[in-house]
């Protein structure tokens, strides 16, 4: 049987980051991948992250929701993967989407409880609880395990089916105040330190400094997860802004805006990091958004929107969907916009602040695993 196992590994790679403001859990890829009793399998694959995936965007009702994965080091030349599996797996560490680490240790608890992510994992922690106060939080640690239509939820302490996300700890709070350096040449983390190039800044400007991992805490001081190197302070972090795009009532992505760069949003943004939403839009949003539509900078913690469009905008104040309160945003013009406020590139059609932009319709996510054959699903035959 052939199916485009590639595809669903592109698809899958689209979910996995290590950026604060983005990931909405932390998983332990090693464990992950062998959970065999989710699809029958494979003693090992790479395709269990992805029903872990869609199992979380089910739960959270959002799509596009992307995890934070811890990964033993081992596991880049792991037997049991496919060796395409184990090339995937080592394109992600080289770019900095997973985290590697020689001794994971306990570094998805701190993860967790730095960023305040609930854990998606069948390991139980017990006695960890002083330590880690919100591992008995409900939804905080969640097992994935075989349900009628995927993977689903159980906890093994504190009750809840959906994962739930804490607020960060004091610690968190402090290390993701500031910028981080790895004096390894070419860190994926914490990149641009020591002997990386004078270039080595350049090729991830799209994702550092602003998302930046947590740094991992070795006797109090701020070090590298991956390096074990103690990290130079490189001054405060850019100040960031989550904000969710809302397309027929389903939230379909988040998207991060800094100081130092401004994000486009349309059909088919001309710019790199543009938001593009043409793939959720019907024919007639489709003709009516366009290609470059509104414009989001943010200027001392402020949102500012720009329309940037043929037909204009609207801006719905406190998200409010009543008809008379709706502001018309003619092209050219800008407005802040307020804590609550939604812009709309079109009926139904929406962004605001990520905390404040919620599915309001009956959800059915874009799968991860689309490309992938149901047989693969199944039990294998004896
Ligand atoms: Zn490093």
């Amino acid at each position: 049987m052939r199916f485009e196992i590639s595809k669903v590994l592109d698809a899958i790679e689209g979910r996995v980051c290590t950026d604060p403001s983005l990931a909405r859990a932390v998983v332990d890829l090693a464990e992950v991948i062998r959970w065999q009793d989710l699809d029958g399998g494979r003693p090992a694959s790479l395709l269990r992250l992805g029903m872990v995936i869609d199992a979380l965007s089910r739960q959270l009702e959002e799509d596009s929701v992307p995890v934070y994965a811890i990964v033993h080091r081992a596991l880049l030349s792991d037997a049991d993967l496919t060796s395409n599996e184990r090339m995937v797996v080592r394109r992600w560490a080289d770019d900095g989407l997973v985290e590697v680490l020689d001794q994971p240790g306990d570094r998805m608890l701190e993860v967790a409880d730095l960023l305040g992510l609930p854990v998606l994992s069948r390991v139980r922690f017990d006695g960890l609880g002083g330590r880690w106060p919100w591992l008995g939080q409900a939804g905080r640690v969640l097992a994935p395990v075989p349900g009628a239509g995927g993977p689903v939820f159980i906890a093994h302490v504190g009750g809840g089916q959906t994962p739930a996300s804490g607020s960060r700890s004091p610690a968190g709070a402090k290390l993701l105040a500031r910028q981080w350096r790895c004096p390894e040449p070419g860190c994926a983390l914490f990149g641009g330190g020591g002997g990386g190039g004078a270039f080595a800044d350049l090729a991830r400007v799209d994702r550092a400094p602003a998302g930046q991992p947590p740094p991992t805490l070795r006797n109090g001081v701020p070090s590298c997860p991956r390096h074990g190197a103690r990290l130079g302070d490189a001054g405060p972090r850019p100040r960031t802004a989550v904000l969710a795009v809302r397309i027929g009532g389903l939230v379909r992505r988040r998207f991060v805006l800094t100081e130092t760069q401004p994000v486009l949003v349309g059909r088919a943004p001309d710019a790199t990091g543009g938001v593009v939403l043409g793939q959720w839009l019907n024919d007639e949003a489709r003709r009516w958004i366009s290609r470059n539509h509104v414009r989001f900078e943010l200027r001392v913690g402020e949102v500012i929107v720009t329309d940037t469009s043929t037909n204009g905008s609207g801006v719905r104040p406190g998200g409010s969907m009543a008809e008379p309160d709706r502001i018309p945003l003619a092209p050219q013009q800008s407005r802040v916009l307020g804590e609550g406020d939604l812009v709309e590139l079109y009926p139904g059609v929406q962004i605001g602040r990520a905390d404040k932009v919620t599915s309001d319709a009956k959800f059915s996510p874009t799968s991860v695993m689309a490309e992938a054959p149901t047989m693969a699903m199944r039990l294998p035959r004896p």
